[in-house]
């Protein structure tokens, strides 16, 4: 079972966006009933967590092969969650088999099936349709002065758990009797540079050489889980592994939910360390991160309590950036500047003009600059605009979008 559900094992989440609605998809993988091993248990447990945080559930089933055992026995689990199933049946690449399709009503936990053939997307935008239906419209901006939420992720062993007790002071890690278990993300208030906050860890999550991959999924699963929740996250890393694949997936996912982000380097002790290392470290992220570079990174050894504070400053400084606002007034007094010294270069002899720019009021700071030819602003342009806003207001550990708007 698990080498079979293998081939799907390196891709088990994503960020999509339909009909304006931002949703992520959760791929729970391989789900195994009756086996014996505690640990698989442990894993089905985990599945169903993962349901249970879904609004929607799509129960895939093979309109080549037709109703399953296994399709049975997971529709028990699933009809137990009242929640909305929506049947996505694969490979209904015909009308015979799109027929097919019909038995699964038998499973009895939907009255929608949605054939689907996954090689050509066919069918995909009415299953999108139906999926975005059930999510509730965004809430318009909350109150604003809400307590800061900063959210604790990476891999497992970078020292999650260990920094969060060096914040406590205590030892609060939570031991189950079974070796390589989890617990629950938890949430904890503080009052510390005398600032309200709420850190959301998400430690915990072990090793167990056997099920790595599942591993791999559960700390990535709970990652989205709480940067979700999250105004700002930080990814912890273990400086002698450096910025991995993982990390970048959930710095992207910050980046894409528009939350603050901090890269914090632990394990600094174990570096060797000449007078150079943090600086060049530092620019070797940069690369990875490419346009994400705006974020900030901290060095760190929990070990040795070293910067750990400073940390959390930083994720709270990053917190506060989100909210700023710029006055038009100032925006365009400088940006005006900017663009007068380098205008946008003109595209088929049209002359591009960008006649003012102001602050949106959305959650995460937004900036419309009203043209001429919106159409024809160039990504370099962008870059550009972007580089300036930057470096006239700051921002730091913010995503900043800009969009151009016909005036
Ligand atoms: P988690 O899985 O991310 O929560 O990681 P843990 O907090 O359990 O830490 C994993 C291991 O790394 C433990 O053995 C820690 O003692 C060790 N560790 C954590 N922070 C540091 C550090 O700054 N320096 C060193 N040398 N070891 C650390």
């Amino acid at each position: 079972m698990d080498n079979e559900s293998g081939v799907t094992r390196d891709r088990h989440y994503g960020y999509a966006e339909w009909n304006g609605k931002q949703f992520t998809v959760i791929d729970t993988g391989g789900y195994v009933e009756g086996s014996e091993d505690i640990f698989e248990g442990e894993i089905r447990k985990q599945v169903k967590e993962a349901l249970g945080e879904a609004n929607v559930i799509l129960f895939m089933v093979d309109c080549h092969t037709g109703l399953h055992g296994l399709d049975q026995d997971f529709a028990n689990v699933v009809r137990e969650l009242k929640k909305p199933v929506l049947i996505v049946a694969n490979k209904a690449d015909n009308t015979e088999k799109m027929y097919m399709a019909n038995e699964f009503y038998q499973l009895g936990i939907s009255d929608q099936i949605f054939p689907v053939a996954s090689v050509n997307g066919s069918g995909t935008g009415d299953l999108l349709d139906e999926v975005v239906n059930h999510f509730e419209d965004e809430p318009e901006d909350e109150e604003e002065n809400t307590v800061p939420r900063i959210a604790i992720v990476g891999r497992p062993n970078v020292g999650k758990s260990s920094f969060l007790n060096a914040l406590l002071g205590k030892d609060r890690s939570i031991v189950t009797n079974i070796a390589g278990t989890t617990r629950d993300a938890l949430d904890t208030r503080y009052n510390l540079f005398e600032k309200d906050f709420i850190l959301t860890d998400t430690a915990g999550i072990r090793k167990k050489a056997k099920v790595k991959e599942d591993i791999e999924f559960y700390s990535v699963l709970r990652a989205i889980q709480a940067l979700q929740n999250s105004d700002v996250c930080i990814v912890v890393l273990d400086a002698q592994n450096g910025l991995e694949a993982q990390d970048l997936n959930i710095i992207n996912l910050a980046h894409k939910y528009r939350k603050g982000c901090v890269i914090m380097v632990n394990k600094w002790d174990l570096w060797q360390k000449d007078t150079n290392s943090a600086a060049e470290y530092q620019k070797h992220i940069a690369e990875k991160l490419g346009p994400l570079s705006y974020i900030p990174v901290v060095f760190t050894s929990v070990m040795n309590k070293q910067r750990i504070f400073k940390t959390i400053e930083l994720a709270l400084q990053v917190a506060e950036n989100i909210k700023l606002k710029i006055p038009t007034s100032q925006l365009n007094l400088k940006i005006g500047k900017e663009i007068e010294n380098y205008p946008p270069p003109s595209v088929r002899g049209k002359h591009i003009k960008i006649k003012y720019i102001t602050q949106l009021s959305t959650k995460a700071p937004t900036f419309a600059f009203f043209c001429n030819h919106p159409k024809d602003i160039r990504e370099a342009y962008e870059r550009f605009l972007l580089n300036k806003v930057r470096e006239h207001f700051g921002f730091e550990g913010v995503p900043v979008k800009l969009v151009f708007k016909q005036k």
